[in-house]
């Protein structure tokens, strides 16, 4: 296989990384979407447009011998599932294979169980997916193909961790390019799926074999890198290569079965957010849809977790389907697969998945029931999607502030920007403000005209032309909220002297830092600024906690308000010296900015720190400047009790607000128990004065609701959520 369809010289200067033998120098910065070959984008496809509720039967090997495919086509009948996907091939083929080295299941016989299975879904008129995985293999292809296997740093061929009669193959040589092509086109020509979803197609570790050596040398010119330092110049050339190389065999497999079947297209599994090591804007223009593999809470985790997918999925599909992929297991690093989580977890979790967008898809591992205590769940939810359909599908939100996440900062300044985030997204759930995520390296006007403010959380690895992008942004009107090193580093993590948008926070960087800071406050400065907005719920405080860390800064300008000032740390211990030495000083923790739209940088981590401690007065400080950036009538408001994940959309024909319910004792760690109902709510939405309402609707509850229409505001009441609800005012 040759090494790279890109040419070095192509790639050095598109990706902003120049490595000339060990010495690495920077180059003219590029933005993605510049680095990988032409073509490839996705066809216009029917079949992932009209599929809205998906079902995946994930066959074990012994499966042939035991399941019952009668019983699983009546179940895709009960749940009005309109897609599946199908186990077909790579580690293990549930069909007659002629492709050497594709191992047939064991149990497989002479029979053809794809075929059946696929057989059977058409003549439910549903679409078909058929799923590969190519991730291990076994002792005869090692002997016939050694070079199809990872290796370690230390030059040994890598056994699998769980399975280890079997081996782990290398994401970015011929197994991959040629093997797995092979067995696509085999797939795409003996069953004409609408496409095939890799799972664990990218790799497992680093691999150091003899194909990875010689094309990362023929590419970059460099050696394997031995560190994982991402801060190391050559680990980064290899991190941008390694990405290149898999958007590279995603083009391959698809000019591979789209020569047989044009509407086809491979459908990655892959990760999404900041911490996704693959890069989500090429991936997302080579699919017609994608599926958001987030099955289900673990640990401490919110349970708006899957809604915060479905948004970043959106920020790089745009309007393409975005497929929530969830288990009906519990979902731990102890990895029980045949596992069946509380039906109210299962509930809550595919819930939220709808309410932020997501098309549901469930995933059952087996086809040999061992607990079938989900089965009517699944059932209920995706009856009741398809009785509301019209309301669902293609719908826009009507978020007006964007959530910015980089994955350029995660990769170069650290996984730990994720926690600034996540502060951000609890706050504006718990402040019931609708809002989507944007990806940073698609900040042009056409992707931000949606949005009226920008939330920036550390986004500290921002390039001169994403500054620049931003700086456009405020002076057409637009809002940016930014938190400490936000754009204190360039695109590929290396340090600036000053913030490069230092013009825009109207501050500059001294070059120090403070911090951990232990037991230091804000003070609010209710005589200079009494009935301030960034008072709100904060009436009565005179000082709140402070954050941790924080960046000093000088000012370019006289700021016209200064509502947060710094109370320095002073000693915690012993209790006989807690007392603060300096009361107040005049050191801003919130700067404010009227350039034409509106600017508040905190210069410390207001949002990292919410995060950990979720302290009330943060929450109210997060929202109030949320409210101040923004300056308009809300889109939607919703008064009463609880935690609600509150989203907002338009269609055709109705505007909806979903409102799920994650009111409860497992709010932070699943799975949930039960549900308990909150309410009365009155939902109040903003709407353009010609926008004619023609009647409520509660879709949870059925029945029609009055409304009362003033001349831009509609308010509805909502007695009762128990686990969500929807109201869908058509239009
Ligand atoms: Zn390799």
């Amino acid at each position: 296989m040759s090494p790279s369809r890109v040419t070095r010289r192509e790639f050095l200067q598109s990706t902003a990384v120049a490595g000339t033998g060990a010495a690495i120098a920077r180059v003219t910065p590029g933005l993605w979407g510049q680095v990988t070959p032409a073509g490839a984008a996705a066809p216009p496809s029917v079949w992932a447009s009209k599929t809205m509720r998906w079902a995946q039967l994930t066959l074990v090997e012994d499966d042939p011998a035991h399941f019952d495919p009668a019983f699983w086509f009546d179940y895709f009948k009960r749940t009005r599932s309109d897609g599946v996907c199908l186990s077909g091939g790579g580690c293990v083929a549930y069909y007659p294979t002629q492709i050497p080295f594709q191992h047939r299941s064991a149990w497989l016989g002479e029979r053809d169980v794809l075929g059946e299975l696929v057989w059977g879904c058409r003549k439910l008129g549903m679409s078909v997916l058929i799923r590969t995985d190519p991730h291990a293999t076994y002792d005869d292809a090692k002997a016939a193909h050694p070079d199809w296997i990872a290796v370690e740093a230390n030059g040994e061929p890598r056994r699998h961790w769980s399975s280890p009669e079997m081996w782990v193959t290398c994401a970015l040589g011929p197994y991959n390019f040629e093997f797995m092509t092979a067995v696509h086109k085999e797939i795409m020509a003996g069953y004409r799926p609408d496409g095939i979803f890799m799972n664990r197609w990218d790799g497992s570790g680093d691999c150091y074999c003899v194909h990875c050596k010689e094309n990362f040398k023929a590419a970059m010119g460099l050696d394997l890198p031995r560190t994982t330092d991402p801060h190391d110049p050559e680990r980064r050339v290899f991190l941008e290569w390694r990405r290149q190389r898999l958007v590279e065999v995603i083009d391959v497999w698809n000019g591979a079965i789209r020569a047989i079947n044009p509407e086809s297209s491979v459908i990655p599994n892959n990760g999404s957010g900041a911490l996704s090591p693959l890069n989500a804007i090429e991936t997302s223009r080579r699919a017609p849809m994608l599926a958001a593999d987030r099955q289900a809470r673990h640990g401490l985790a919110a349970p708006w977790l899957v809604g915060k997918s479905a948004k970043e999925y959106r920020a790089t599909m745009g309007d393409k389907p975005v497929i929530g992929l969830f288990g009906i297991g519990l979902e731990e690093q102890y990895r029980w697969k045949d596992s069946v989580t509380s039906n109210a977890e299962i509930r809550i979790w595919a819930l939220d998945a709808v309410a932020n967008g997501m098309r549901p898809w469930f995933t059952k591992f087996s086809a040999t029931l061992h607990d079938d205590r989900w089965l009517k769940e699944i059932e209920d939810i995706y009856v009741w999607t398809e009785k509301n359909q019209h309301y669902l599908a293609d719908r826009r939100p009507l978020a007006r502030v964007g959530l910015v996440y980089s994955q350029q900062t995660a990769w170069y300044y650290g996984a730990k920007v994720e926690d600034y985030a996540l502060g951000w997204y609890q706050a504006l759930v718990e402040s019931r403000i609708p809002f989507e995520m944007v990806h940073d390296r698609l900040l042009d006007a056409e992707h931000l005209a949606a949005y009226k403010t920008l939330i920036l959380p550390n986004l500290a690895c921002l390039s001169d032309a994403q500054c620049d992008q931003l700086r456009a942004f405020v002076s057409k009107g637009g809002s940016i909220i930014a938190t400490q090193e936000t754009s204190l580093y360039d695109e590929l993590g290396t340090k600036r002297r000053n913030f490069g948008l230092a013009d825009v926070f109207g501050v500059d960087w001294t070059g120090k830092v403070q911090g951990p800071m232990l037991n230091s406050y804000i003070r609010l400065e209710h005589e200079a600024l009494p009935g301030s907005a960034f008072f709100a719920g904060l009436e009565d405080a005179p000082r709140i906690i402070n954050g941790v860390s924080r960046l000093e800064v000088t000012q370019r300008e006289k700021f016209a308000e200064t509502p947060f000032t710094l109370i320095p740390s002073y000693p915690d211990l012993p209790m006989e010296k807690v007392y603060p030495r300096v009361p107040r000083t005049d050191i801003s923790c919130l700067y404010l900015r009227r350039p034409a739209g509106r600017v508040a940088y905190f210069p410390f981590d207001i949002d990292r720190t919410f995060w950990e401690i979720l302290c009330g007065d943060h929450l109210k400080v997060l929202r109030n400047t949320v409210l101040w950036a923004n300056d308009e009538a809300p889109v939607v408001e919703v008064d009463g009790p609880g935690l609600l994940d509150v989203t907002a959309w338009k269609n055709p024909g109705s505007i909806t607000v979903h409102l799920v319910n994650l009111t409860n004792p497992m709010a932070m760690k699943g799975p949930y128990r039960d549900f308990f109902p909150v309410g009365p709510h009155t939902v109040r939405l903003h709407l353009p004065a010609d926008v004619q309402a023609k009647r409520a609707r509660l879709l949870a509850t059925d029945k029609v609701v009055a409304m009362d229409r003033s001349a831009t505001v509609l308010s509805v009441t909502v007695p009762s959520i128990l686990d969500h609800e929807v109201v869908a005012i058509e239009i």
